[in-house]
């Protein structure tokens, strides 16, 4: 068997099948989709493949169910669940009417990982990391995913056969190859590296924690793998729900929606409701994933990103986010730690100083028009 038919041991296990159909045309072809279980949820084959079909392909390829299994996602990262996993769309728990599309995964990629494989004149392949959605930069480079074209915003790519040399990623519209780099983040790296490796490390305690690491405790402070997660979920679910404060919610984007993050690329897309990290797509999430970093990260600092910091994320999300929903999460000690408990505490009694005195402020201000117009 040449090294290329052997899956490589951070790929995702449809990309292997992928390579391997180009030769051979596979039996179970049609079925590598999204299933439902006896409860009616919606699982992937790439996250959780049916025992079956791990032994199919085994049979196929004459690879041993081991190795075959190892590739799926809820194999690398034993905690993995659908908010962290990248989606273009999910269905909802509630009935819907009418039929329902199957959910496909979002899937990114790293120019410079595609460049490395091009480089070393290895066939292209999909990264198991560039479908987690707790994840914008590329864990090995440090550097933005994308999941849109450079040249022309499409989003629809194969991996295919080239000209010369082993296949590649191209556009499907356009049909240039994916391994170049993005014009704007070449443009902001020097600037904005610092900003980035901050995301990325915290990006990096997320991917521990699916793999049920502990986090470092000089930076996540009496705060378990379970709890790291939990509290980046909900972060997103809070910022997601916040109807009543919508000025408030965009002073927030804006101050990270940066071209540094978004490439200059639109955030046009609203915060899905459901699922936010999961279903955005990589600048929004990136965005999201920044503020989160900013709440719980001890060594997040912006650096010289933005000319003005203002108030800390938190005192923002703790007045965006309704109350009663901020007391029911950090009540709830499976799911939030007591750091983050009392930095809560903290952030409100700091927004009822600055309340109190923009109240004295506004005061001061009608007396003295008030004594200007009785002189
Ligand atoms: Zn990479
Ligand atoms: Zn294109």
């Amino acid at each position: 068997m040449s090294a290329w038919l052997e899956p490589f041991a951070d790929e995702l296990l449809s990309s292997w099948l992928e390579r391997r159909r180009r030769g051979h045309p596979p039996p179970f072809d049609a079925n590598f989709r999204a299933y439902q279980d006896a409860k009616g949820h919606w699982h992937h084959p790439d996250v959780h493949p049916q025992q079956a079909m791990i032994h199919a392909i085994a049979a196929r390829y004459d690879a041993a169910p081991d190795k075959i299994s190892h590739l799926a996602l809820g194999f690398r990262y034993r905690k993995i669940s659908d908010p962290f996993i990248a989606w273009h769309y999910f269905p909802p728990d509630y009935p819907v009417w009418g039929s329902i599309p199957q959910p496909t995964l979002r899937r990114a990629w790293c120019s410079r990982c595609l460049a490395e494989d091009f480089a070393a004149d290895r066939t292209a392949y999909i990264r198991a990391d560039w479908v987690v959605a707790a994840l914008s930069f590329c864990p090995r480079h440090r550097w933005p995913l994308l999941d849109r074209c450079i040249t022309c915003g499409s989003g629809n790519w194969t991996i295919k056969r080239a000209t010369r040399g082993p296949p590649r990623m191209f556009c499907n519209n356009c049909h240039r190859s994916l391994e170049r780099a993005h014009p704007k983040a070449l443009e902001v790296e020097v600037v904005a590296r610092p900003f980035w490796d901050k995301i990325a490390a915290f990006e990096a305690a997320l991917r521990g924690a699916l793999g049920e690491k502990v986090p470092n405790q000089f930076r996540f402070n009496n705060t378990s793998a379970r709890q790291l997660l939990e509290e980046t979920s909900e972060i997103c679910l809070l910022l997601s729900r916040c109807h009543a404060r919508l000025a408030l919610r965009d002073l927030l984007f804006e101050r990270f929606a940066s071209p540094a993050l978004t490439l200059s690329q639109d955030c046009y897309q609203d915060l899905p409701y459901e699922m936010p990290l999961a279903l955005a797509e990589v600048p929004l999430r990136r965005c999201v994933l920044a503020i989160c970093a900013a709440i719980l990260d001890s060594s997040f600092e912006t650096g010289n990103v933005w000319e003005e910091d203002g108030e800390p994320a938190l005192d923002l999300l703790a007045q965006i986010a309704s109350d009663s929903a901020v007391d029911r999460f950090v009540r709830d000690r499976r799911a939030c730690s007591s750091t983050l408990e009392r930095q809560v505490s903290a952030a409100r009694q700091r927004n009822e100083r600055r309340e109190r005195i923009w109240q004295l402020r506004h005061a001061v201000k009608s007396l003295e028009s008030l004594f200007r117009s009785t002189v």
